[in-house]
């Protein structure tokens, strides 16, 4: 078949590896190479045991870092606790690493089978399914990327008019007006994907959680020594914020912080802003804000869901289905082990492509809800609200070193 992947990240290298041995694979991607700018992924779980049987495993293990484990900062520089990540590491079965997210795309990338079209700097701005397949199709006929989510692209652009494609297989069309018609279109695009709201109609919004992230990494040689083989997290309530040492030279920053879960907009990142609101968690923090670099990730923390994720012979994966939130911790590993999962029914159902996309739904789902939900139910731990929130947090802190409770933990971790 000819398959045309919407988006080559995460999820879009790991589909295109796992199904270029059986098709021919176009991988299409808006940014104009690899996406730099990087945050530290926690990598277990599912994505986990689907990258061994993908073989790629070793790849990713190599890019990845196991830290000592985490100490807890007040504002004057103290040390209120720690975490050692040896028992839970221990106990995950040495399943379990860090590793920054644009390692996880080169590792797939270093991976990539040479057959795979990957054009970088293409943008789908608009996809056509075959109207004869899906007689629901004839409703809305083609979907504009963009006005899913807060009614604009994300480049801010007008949606264009949207070129003929010859009737009977679906069709992306690209920012240049291109239309490549293949056998089975991906949306590989992320949580902001805009093919959800064409394959379900009135879900192509995001699900806000009341939180908001920001993330860089910049280059301080003294700080990454400093904080060596341990994460610092500050025991403070409202913001929260994290530093850790991505290599000898370079410094990783997460600042988070409740919002108004109402809030959907797309935050614009301002490092003045993320100064006035993040100074005075911890000395090592404010000297990360010194480092602030004009532009970051800076993005409301969020979920997105479906509950449909084909429509004819267009899909959903990764986060674009099923997104967690970066509060599961789980979204790289979902979107690996999801990419897997749909060329795995693919493969097993050959010919009868559809029936393979609603076993991919019916095997994969509960899976990526079980996570979804527990990312929900965790999210107020992620950031305390009240003093005495975070007094209870120190105090199942504490347990977590105990025997048996680091067991349940990582069980725990692994099923997810
Ligand atoms: C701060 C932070 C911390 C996180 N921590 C963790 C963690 O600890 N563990 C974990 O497992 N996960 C974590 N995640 C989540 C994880 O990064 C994502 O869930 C994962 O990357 C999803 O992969 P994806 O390929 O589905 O989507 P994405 O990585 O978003 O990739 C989508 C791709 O599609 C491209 N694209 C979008 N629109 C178009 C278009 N119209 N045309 C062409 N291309 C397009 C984009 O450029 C992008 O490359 C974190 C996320 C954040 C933000």
């Amino acid at each position: 078949m000819d398959i045309t992947i919407v988006g080559g990240g995460v999820c879009g290298l790991a589909l295109a590896h796992e199904l270029a041995p059986d098709h021919r694979v176009t991988v299409l991607e808006s940014s104009p190479g690899p996406r730099g700018g990087g945050y530290m992924i926690d990598f277990f779980g599912p994505g986990f045991l689907a990258a061994e049987r993908m073989g790629v495993i070793e790849e990713l293990r190599r890019r990845g870092h196991v830290f000592d484990g985490v100490r807890y900062g007040l504002p004057d520089g103290s040390t209120s606790g720690t975490i050692d990540a040896a028992p839970l590491v221990k106990a995950a079965g040495g399943r379990y690493f860090s590793i920054l997210r644009p390692e996880v795309e080169l590792g797939l990338l270093a991976q990539l089978p040479e057959s795979v079209d990957l054009r970088y700097g293409v943008r789908v701005v608009g996809v056509r399914e075959d109207e004869t397949r899906d007689a629901e199709a004839h409703d809305t006929g083609t979907c504009e990327p963009g006005t899913g989510d807060a009614g604009t692209r994300e480049d801010g652009t007008e949606g264009t008019a949207t070129p003929d494609a010859a009737p009977g297989r679906p069709a992306v069309i690209t920012a240049e007006g291109e239309v490549l018609e293949s056998d089975l279109v991906v949306a590989c695009d992320g949580v902001r994907s805009p093919l959800r709201e064409h394959v379900a109609p009135g879900h192509g919004r995001i699900l806000p959680m009341g939180y908001r992230a920001a993330s860089y990494l910049f280059d301080d040689a003294q700080l990454a020594h400093e904080l060596g083989q341990r994460m610092l997290m500050t025991d403070t309530i409202q913001r929260v914020g994290w530093l850790y040492a991505a290599d000898a030279e370079q410094v990783g920053v997460m600042f988070t912080e409740r919002v108004d879960p109402h809030d959907t907009e797309r935050p614009s990142a301002d490092p003045e802003r993320l100064r006035r609101r993040f100074t005075g968690l911890h000395p090592q923090l404010d000297r990360a804000l010194e480092h602030a670099p004009d532009t970051f990730y800076d993005d409301l923390v969020a979920q997105s869901y479906a509950p449909r994720w084909s429509r004819g012979r267009i899909v959903l994966a990764g986060d674009a289905a099923h997104a967690p939130s970066l509060l599961a911790g789980q979204g790289a590993s979902l979107a690996i082990a999801g990419a897997e999962a749909l060329a795995r029914s693919l493969r097993a159902t050959g010919p009868h492509v559809e029936a393979g996309l609603a076993e991919y739904e019916r095997r994969w789902r509960p899976t990526a809800d079980a996570v979804r939900r527990s990312g929900r139910l965790s999210a107020s731990a992620f950031i305390p609200a009240t003093t005495l929130q975070l007094r209870l947090q120190q105090v199942a802190r504490r347990a977590i070193g105990l025997p048996g409770v680091s067991r349940l933990l990582s069980r725990q971790f692994i099923a997810a």
